[in-house]
């Protein structure tokens, strides 16, 4: 799983309208939601007429405590969990993001990057808006506030005007006292998702976390819909929408295998995958590995496919935290050393595959390589089922550095002896969209190049604060 260590996902979104326990219930589905980001979480709830908000930064266990919600009383809240891509990781830019529009108080929590944020937020300072953080989030509130001309104007109308002022990716939620609000970017680049528990309403991120509080997945919400919940139900409109752009690392590693995503499970997308894999690259092995957690499935398809045996081959200590926030590679090296350890017995003597998802800067997947030969792997032939990683990702995935990505200038063979396996293949881009069986409707962009949304605009992490474009 190098994607662990390397890419890091920006943010879930949750939200609820109309449960009596929506605190404890958005902080449960934020639990569920973890995986997409670690730095910082923090959930809004409607009370009366006023918006409260608890966040803090690191996991939502010490970032939320429960004893910290037990004091609200309402029935509509938001959460998000977020890794910043843009903005800097502090609690001033920790989401939900709390403002005043023409009187009333905003929450908005977002999943994303927005790519002319930069020349938005210069055109809105220009225009006389006075900015409170240096998140893309904050220019979307802007936006709706210019559109805001009085208390009988349409909030969703007004909405569904800022957003097409926007452009990039974003699934996003919204709350004012007596109202929810959630949208997703016109090509559906992030995932958001529509649930019920009862006579309550509830969006997501990824529908785990509406397993994970009791509730039913609904449906997908659509690219290009805004939907409004409120005491009066469902209410929904759309924005222009050409086509569908799903960023297939969705479905690849970031997701929970146990979500719903496009219409199919994560788990059987990425059965898929693997199954695909053996076809198009087998190899001469005695026994299929995956790389924890996110490639078992891959590799179950794998074996499938291929006839072989699978195993639990590398056993993960959970209690180690994420290697991606040691500072140093050697630090990571040994982060990644503790973390995922081979079973001697499995692997010894045999000649192993194992079976991951991608390969970013290198670092990992040479760690494990090693670690299965010490262990007495007769050989080791590395799967990756995606393609060679080459394009920075400007939708909401902190991507390395484009010079640190080992494929974008390396060939297969100079990343195979790089990370020192006996063969290396990768899923190739067609074989992957067909094996996936859910038409072409993906964003690809960090494999082919091709970017759904221009991002000449694009900045990177920084670039609100810094004012840099490119
Ligand atoms: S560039 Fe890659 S990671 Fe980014 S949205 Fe597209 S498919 Fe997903």
């Amino acid at each position: 799983m190098e994607t662990e260590r390397s890419l890091r996902e920006k943010c879930g979104v949750f939200g609820v309208f109309g449960h009596p326990e929506a605190p404890l219930l958005t902080r449960e589905a934020l639990l569920a939601l973890q995986h997409r980001g670690q730095e910082s979480a923090g959930i809004t709830v409607a009370t009366g007429g006023e918006l409260r908000t608890v966040k803090g930064m690191g996991l939502v266990p010490q970032a939320v405590p429960e004893g910290a919600l037990s004091p609200l009383r309402g029935t509509a809240a938001i959460g998000h969990v977020r890794y910043s891509t843009t903005g800097a990781s502090e609690l001033q830019n920790a989401h939900p993001l709390a403002f005043l529009v023409r009187e009333t108080p905003v929450a908005i929590a977002h999943n994303g990057n927005l790519v002319n944020a930069v020349r938005l937020r210069r055109e809105l300072a220009e225009a006389g808006a006075l900015f409170q953080t240096s998140t893309d989030t904050e220019t979307i509130v802007h936006e709706l506030a210019r559109r805001l001309g009085g208390p009988d104007r349409d909030w969703l109308t007004a909405l569904g005007e800022a957003l097409l002022r926007v452009a990039g990716a974003y699934a996003l939620v919204l709350l004012v006292p007596g109202a929810l609000y959630a949208a997703r970017d016109p090509l559906g680049i992030r995932p958001l998702a529509l649930g019920r528990l009862g006579p309550a309403w509830l969006v997501a991120s990824e529908s785990c976390a509406f397993d994970a509080v009791g509730a039913a997945f609904v449906r997908e919400i659509e690219p290009g819909e805004i939907v409004r919940l409120d005491a009066g139900g469902l209410q929904s409109a759309r924005l222009p929408a050409p086509r569908r752009a799903l960023c297939v690392f969705e479905l690849i590693y970031f997701a929970r295998p146990d979500s719903q995503i496009g219409g199919i499970s994560v788990h059987e997308a990425r059965k898929r995958l693997g199954r695909r894999l053996a076809q198009a690259a087998p190899a001469e092995a005695d026994v299929v590995l995956g790389v924890p957690d996110s490639s078992l499935p891959a590799a179950l398809g794998f074996a499938e496919a291929s006839g072989l045996p699978f195993e639990l081959g590398l056993i993960k200590n959970r209690y180690v935290g994420r290697t991606f926030i040691l500072p140093s590679e050697g630090e990571r090296r040994a982060g990644v050393r503790l973390k995922l350890n081979p079973v001697p017995d499995v692997v010894r003597g045999r000649r192993v595959v194992l079976v991951d998802d991608s390969i970013v800067r290198g670092t990992t997947a040479r760690r494990l390589v090693e670690a299965l030969r010490q262990a007495g792997a007769a050989a080791v032939h590395l799967r990756v089922t995606a393609p060679p990683y080459r394009h920075p990702c400007y939708y909401g995935i902190d991507t390395s550095l484009a010079e640190e990505l080992v494929a974008r200038s390396g060939s297969v063979e100079e990343v195979r002896a790089l990370v020192g396996a006996d063969s290396l293949a990768y899923l190739g881009l067609e074989d992957a969209i067909d094996a996936l069986g859910m038409g072409d409707g993906f964003c690809h962009a960090c494999f082919s190049g091709q970017y759904p949304v221009p991002v000449g605009e694009a900045g990177g992490k920084r670039s609100l604060e810094t004012g840099v474009v490119g």
